[in-house]
């Protein structure tokens, strides 16, 4: 039997029901927030992975599908192409190959898979899906202002409110700018020497290399060694502590509450300022709902203008996760409103007439077979819930008027073909 890769998953009825409420309330809360959406290429270029996530990062250096193209043209040969591993390093590609800044846009959401070759567990697959959002633009129009890093927070928070999500944790740090970084670097550099012996391999490349992402380290044995390190807070500029400062009065102001976590670099090498996650007691080990940050220098280190950034992507089959402990498919799906039973030969073509004339006043209507004895129509209308059941035979199409049974009641009433849409609406 042929299944589906290591790490993928179908998303099956009635489940997606799930990720569609998800879906449409995101969608109400970013237009409230004035956010449009763009929708980027699920394979990018290699090398805008390796620019915009960085090369020392585990995503980069371990988890990425990649290939080279064999296309015929001269021009596709040898091209080193990588289906995306997450989503911001496209979206500011985008924002700068087609200058949206002279649009005048700086609020886009996406929602879509990612790919990373993880170990696959609960809450964590080699497909998954991203619901992100970011604020880029000149800093004239504001987007490095600490305002926009508490109104993506607020956000999160308005969304996981609305879905139903309650008792998440918002962590929060500052992660300082490049300056703050490359002396806090040091530190660690020297405060790993004694010790890094001890610790695993990754983290014995990462002090060389890039010991800042020390901190990514999930090795048990290691976490002792990792909590005795010194931490980002010492070593923030002015700027930065300023900023990190009136993100959280803000966040006050609103009455987000948040905690601060010293320790939160998140795995990605192009944040600067607020770093942050949101998590959630139900997800176990996998307890990181959504992540993102501040991402001032990006722009330019993929060949663009100065472009402050802030975003965050949900982990969107983790948001599903949490939801299902309060919430199942069944309560977020509609069912049939009425479900219509054609009764002996030709009637499929009456039902369908009917089907569609109820149909155009919104209801969910299903129908059935005019070869199905009424006995067969009844269970099918039942398993699927409808709450109707309306017969569509000989005596009811010569009268205009169809049998209209109540499922839970067991009432039954004959109503004119032109009264049967109100009726059913009428709960
Ligand atoms: P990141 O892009 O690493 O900052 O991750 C943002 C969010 O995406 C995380 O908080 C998770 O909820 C989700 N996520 C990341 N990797 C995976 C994965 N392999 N499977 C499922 N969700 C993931």
């Amino acid at each position: 039997m042929l299944k589906s890769p290591r790490g993928t998953r179908d998303l099956l009825p009635p489940d997606t029901a799930l990720w569609n409420f998800v879906e449409a309330a995101a969608r109400d809360i970013f237009r409230a927030y004035n956010f449009h959406e763009i929708r980027t290429p699920i394979f990018e270029s290699t090398e805008l992975f390796a620019r915009g996530v960085g090369e020392e990062t585990d995503i980069v250096k371990k988890e990425m599908f990649t290939w080279e193209d064999r296309g015929r043209a001269e021009s596709d040969k040898g091209q080193s192409l990588t289906l995306r591993p997450e989503n911001t390093a496209g979206i500011v590609r985008a924002y700068i190959e087609h200058k949206l800044w002279e649009r005048g846009l700086n609020k886009f959401f996406s929602i879509g898979p990612m790919f990373r070759r993880e170990r696959p567990q609960k809450g964590r697959y080699r497909q998954f899906y991203q619901i992100d959002a970011e604020i880029i633009g000149p800093a004239a129009a504001g987007s490095q202002s600490p305002a926009r890093d508490a109104e993506i927070l607020e956000l999160v928070a308005a969304l996981l409110d609305r879905v139903g999500i309650a008792n998440w944790t918002l962590e929060l740090n500052s992660v300082g700018c490049p300056a703050d970084r490359t002396k806090f670097n040091e530190a660690l550099r020297q405060a790993l020497a004694p010790v890094v012996e001890k610790m695993c391999a990754d983290c014995q490349r990462r002090a060389v290399t890039n010991p800042l992402r020390v901190f990514d380290c999930k090795v048990p044995e290691d976490q002792p060694i990792i909590k005795t390190l010194p931490t980002i807070s010492q070593f923030l500029d002015e700027d930065c502590r300023t900023h990190f400062e009136e993100v959280k009065n803000i966040l006050n102001a609103v009455h987000i509450p948040y905690v601060e976590n010293p320790r939160l670099v998140r795995g990605l090498d192009y944040y600067q300022k607020t770093a942050f996650e949101f998590t959630h007691g139900s997800l176990g080990a996998q307890n990181a709902i959504l992540g993102g940050g501040r991402y001032d220098g990006l722009s330019e280190a993929l060949g663009g203008p100065p472009a402050p950034g802030i975003g965050f992507a949900i982990g969107e089959d983790r948001l599903v996760l949490s939801l299902m402990e309060t919430a199942t498919a069944e309560s977020v799906i509609r069912k049939p409103d009425v479900y219509i039973a054609p009764l002996g030969g030709g009637m499929n073509r009456e039902a369908a007439r009917v089907a569609s004339e109820l149909r155009r006043h919104d209801l969910v209507v299903d129908l059935g077979d005019e070869s199905f004895r009424l006995k067969k129509s009844f269970e099918a209308a039942d398993k699927m819930g409808a709450r109707y059941i309306l017969i569509v035979g000989e005596n009811e199409v010569a009268a205009d008027a169809f049998a209209l049974k109540h499922l839970a009641s067991g009432e039954q009433v004959t109503v004119p073909r032109a009264d049967l849409a109100q009726r059913i609406l009428r709960k």
